[in-house]
């Protein structure tokens, strides 16, 4: 499933291709939604926006929501290239002077009033997202004060897309190595400093995966490891996916769990 970093990247692509632009030709599988077409045609997109793992594109009376889940995928291309023949299928596709966005496989497709935002259940939810650079380390921390998370465990606590949005999967297990944080901490047990470390590491590690796709460890390691033969995949996380190997801090060998069924691997020294 794609995290806060891959999202925003996505969206930027879609920004660039919708915002501003009038939307020319439309098609729209959707059974609830065939008859809206007109909604769009002719109408400029206003905004294009990640929120969480959601997407929101803003037109002037509506919004379009869309959350992908597992499966779905956006997909953008030039407005006389052939849609990618795959396995998916054709949601809705918005078509400018330029390009074509696609919406492939995803289920969580709403046209919404802008009011209705505020009150739709994903969103209302979401946590501080730790993607956008408006997002700082004291609002995390204040925001982890919360009572309803004190006896909450990191590992289940960091796929929670209300404590910080944008974590998934491998941020979760990186975050918490680069923290120094032991996956089966509670909120409550954490010093001051564990909270300021937890929120800054937060930050650090998805806006740099943002930056520089889906690379955790410091990229000085990267490019060394790189230049010893490594893989992109072998070189790119702290601990993610390098269970059994040795750890790039002590040499102990990484250990893997899977809370919730979801890969979760750590540092049994470096972690406590
Ligand atoms: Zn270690």
């Amino acid at each position: 499933m794609p995290e806060g970093p891959e999202i925003h990247r996505a969206a930027n692509k879609i920004r660039k291709a919708l915002e501003g632009k009038v939307i020319e030709d439309i098609e729209i599988t959707l059974p609830r939604y065939l008859e809206r077409s007109q909604d769009f045609l002719g109408k400029t997109v206003q905004r294009v926006e990640a929120r969480g793992k959601a997407m929101l594109i803003h037109f002037d009376t509506f919004v379009m929501y869309s959350h992908n889940q597992l499966y779905g995928r956006w997909t953008v291309n030039r407005k006389d290239t052939e849609p990618k023949k795959w396995n998916r299928s054709l949601r809705i596709s918005l078509t400018t002077d330029k390009h074509t966005c696609r919406l492939w496989s995803a289920t969580d497709i709403l046209l919404m009033e802008p009011w209705e935002l505020s009150g739709h259940p994903y969103l209302e939810k979401l946590g501080p997202d730790v993607v956008i650079p408006e997002t700082t380390t004291s609002q995390l921390v204040e925001h982890m004060k919360n009572k309803k998370f004190q006896r909450r465990r990191l590992k289940t606590l960091l796929l929670d897309q209300g404590f910080f949005a944008g974590i998934g999967n491998y941020l979760r297990s990186e975050v918490l190595f680069t923290s120094g944080l032991h996956p089966d901490r509670t909120v409550s047990s954490l010093s001051d400093e564990e909270k300021t470390k937890l929120s800054e590491q937060a930050l650090f590690l998805s806006r740099q995966s943002y930056d520089v796709p889906g690379i955790t460890v410091e990229l000085e390691l990267y490019d060394q490891l790189r230049s010893l033969g490594m893989s992109r995949g072998q070189a790119r996380h702290w601990v993610f996916t390098r269970n059994e190997r040795p750890c790039h801090q002590c040499g102990e060998l990484i250990l893997h769990t899977r809370p919730g069924g979801r890969r979760l691997d750590y540092c049994p020294v470096c972690q406590h």
